[in-house]
């Protein structure tokens, strides 16, 4: 599929709250419409997309797009950041900033490698990074909706944030949680991942929108924790039974997951991202 091929659904999630999702789980954003401001959560992975987005929030909401939010720094979600910029406020969590300005166009080039369908279009990208940062938790008013932007990482990236509706009771959690698609962990830090779970379950959220897969309700949050603590265990008992890396990727497996979306290339790199990360602390 060439991007001009590339359509978004839209789906309500409540009063002034829409997702747009691209095909086969490929990307997706949520706009946040209050009374006064609308705020978009991630930018999608082409302009293209983030030009359909835009219009979809010229004819949902009739607002310009005051503020742009990225939720990580995952090519995915921050390379359509250039069709918001600069009528927009670009904003993430400070390390996601910090991300986005040291690998400049890196991003590009990881979403080319992995979509080459879309590198005629990625060749026009400059990588636009949030020009305001943040610490801790931000609140933006949008007019009838408060917005909180709540840092939750590390965890899927060290600048993963949750977006977060309290009057709404929805979340948008971005790579926190993916349905039914095997979770890419390549920056990962399980540990801190099913910690921000935990956080995740407090905020007792009705609809859970995601960054890769159906939206859903708080089951989510469970069936993640699920998969995350059984490729944990599975891997923590090859590295305490003395598996080399090598050994581990050929023996471990993990049945209820290899049949998701992408899992043949993302098993393996979750052993090897959590042998990275636990081998020393067990040594
Ligand atoms: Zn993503």
């Amino acid at each position: 599929m060439t991007t001009d091929e590339l359509r978004i659904a839209v789906q309500p999630l409540g009063q002034g709250i829409w997702r747009c999702a691209a095909p086969n789980n490929m990307c997706s954003c949520v706009i946040f419409a209050g009374e006064r401001a609308v705020l978009v959560a991630d930018s999608m992975v082409t302009p293209s997309l983030a030009r359909q987005v835009k219009t979809a929030v010229q004819q949902l909401a009739n607002k310009p797009v005051r503020y742009l939010f990225n939720t990580h720094g995952d090519s995915d979600h921050i390379l359509g950041n250039q069709e918001f910029w600069p009528e927009s406020v670009l904003l993430s969590h400070r390390l996601t900033r910090e991300r986005l300005l040291t690998e400049g166009d890196g991003a590009v080039q990881m979403a080319k490698a992995s979509r080459p369908n879309l590198a005629p279009e990625l060749d026009q990208v400059r990588v636009v990074a949030p020009e305001v940062a943040f610490e801790g938790t931000l609140e933006l008013d949008l007019g009838g909706m408060l917005v909180e932007c709540i840092h939750m990482g590390p965890a899927h990236t060290s600048g993963d944030v949750a977006v977060w509706i309290p009057n709404r009771r929805v979340v948008f959690a971005a790579d926190l949680i993916f349905n039914r698609v095997f979770p890419v962990t390549r920056n990962a830090d399980v540990r801190g991942w099913l910690r921000a779970l935990d956080r995740l379950d407090e905020l007792q959220p009705e609809v859970v929108a995601v960054g890769h897969g159906d939206v859903g309700g708080p089951e989510l949050i469970g069936q993640m924790r699920e998969l995350l603590t059984t490729v944990r265990d599975g891997t923590l008992d090859a590295l305490s039974r003395g598996l080399s890396l090598e050994e581990a990727l050929q023996e471990i497996r993990f049945p209820a997951y290899e049949g998701l979306p992408r899992a043949e290339e993302r098993i393996p790199q979750a052993i090897q991202r959590i042998y990275k990360n636990e081998g020393m602390r067990i040594e």
